[in-house]
């Protein structure tokens, strides 16, 4: 059975970019007949805002997203991050790096967003520390994979570099590392978030084969931007309109959903279930984000402009 998600970090209330990215989420599972589960990404303590939870899942059900099975939250899972931390250390997997951002900034010849590191402490045998990182020893062979949206995803990485952090200097469990437990902890076999996380799908990938968990199918589609820079919870970006079926409409706009001219006085529900019928992935193949509309943005309280 399909089983996808939707992972939000209560980073603050949804903006139209991450309803966009929930609602093809939905659509996805539901017209595959699948469970559409809803995970809170609350471990990353600094991120998270008071109040932004209760927030999230209020807008989600009044949007008529409604979700399968029960809320399952990062902070229920500390144990098994603990555990798979502990097998990937018997395994020799892992080690201890002491590399501030800065330094792996100077040394690095990458030009992309992501930092590559260099693997300079991999031989060095740090014992652990409260201000050291964990870094797992990557292997990137076969982890070429085929995006839905994006296509295939070939990666000429040279096995040798970047080794990626799974447990921060601040000490807490990273993103890498416990999006592929969580995700495998729910059972979710087909993951569809936002182009924003390509990049880093080859390290879940990765992790996700070492650590011998059930292949995962992913599609990551165009994410929303405003004068060239992507919408974020944490910058202030905020819904500005009350109108549910508006908001739902624009949505299904934004992702190139064919949309009937009755169907958009209809309930959040029926709006819903149409679009699940007719959901059509081409019309967004390729595309890594798409700029809002002038009437797109007038539901984005963009505070930053
Ligand atoms: N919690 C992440 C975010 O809000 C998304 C995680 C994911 O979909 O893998 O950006
Ligand atoms: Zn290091």
């Amino acid at each position: 059975m399909y089983i996808g998600r939707f992972a939000p970090t209560p980073s603050g209330p949804l903006h139209f970019g991450s309803i966009v990215t929930a609602m093809a989420s939905y659509l996805d599972a539901k017209h595959n007949n699948g469970k559409w589960k809803v995970r809170i990404d609350d471990i990353d303590s600094p991120r998270i805002l008071e109040g932004s939870e209760l927030a999230i899942l209020k807008k989600l059900e009044n949007l008529g997203l409604h979700w399968d099975d029960k809320i399952s939250r990062q902070s229920e899972n500390i144990k098994e991050y603990k555990n798979a931390l502990e097998a990937l250390k018997k395994k020799n997997l892992t080690y201890n790096c002491r590399c501030s951002r800065k330094k792996i900034l100077e040394s690095t010849q990458s030009d992309s967003d992501e930092l590559t590191y260099n693997n300079h402490c991999r031989n060095r045998q740090y014992p652990p520390s409260h201000t050291s990182s964990i870094r797992l020893i990557a292997n990137y062979k076969s982890t070429n994979f085929n995006d839905r949206a994006q296509g295939p995803q070939c990666h000429n990485i040279n096995n040798s570099i970047n080794d990626f952090i799974i447990k921060r200097s601040d000490q807490l469990y990273a993103y890498q590392f416990t999006v592929v437990i969580d995700d495998e902890l729910q059972s979710v076999n087909n993951i569809v978030r936002g182009t924003d996380l390509l990049n880093s799908t080859i390290k879940q990938y990765c992790l996700n084969s070492i650590l011998n968990f059930s292949k995962k199918t992913y599609m990551h589609v165009p994410i929303a931007i405003i004068n060239n820079q992507k919408l974020s919870k944490g910058n202030g970006d905020k819904l500005n309109s009350n109108n549910l079926s508006l908001i739902l409409v624009e949505g299904l706009k934004f992702l190139k959903q064919k949309i009937q001219k009755d169907i958009e006085d209809g309930s959040p529900e029926e709006i819903l279930k149409y679009a699940s019928d007719n959901w059509n992935t081409k019309p967004f193949q390729k595309l890594r984000s798409i700029e809002l509309n002038p009437t797109q943005c007038l539901i984005v309280d963009n505070t930053r402009t």
